[in-house]
């Protein structure tokens, strides 16, 4: 099952960073993920996210298993 990264962008600057959560794709649809906090690398801004606020991105794989 191939691992997503899951970016958010800041509401006070507006950059996006990676909030580093990697989980399956099957997780991500079926998991609610309300209310998690995430602290901006940029300016520090901790702000809590839900799950429409997250963008998708595919993880890079650490290794692949044939
Ligand atoms: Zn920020």
């Amino acid at each position: 099952m191939p691992k997503i990264a899951l970016s958010v962008r800041c509401r006070r600057c507006g950059e996006e960073f990676d909030t580093r959560l990697r989980l399956d794709r099957r997780s991500f649809e079926r998991g609610t993920l309300a209310a998690n906090y995430h602290t901006c690398p940029v300016c520090g801004a901790r702000e809590t996210y839900r799950k429409a606020d997250y963008l998708v991105r595919e993880a890079i794989p650490q290794n692949r298993v044939p």
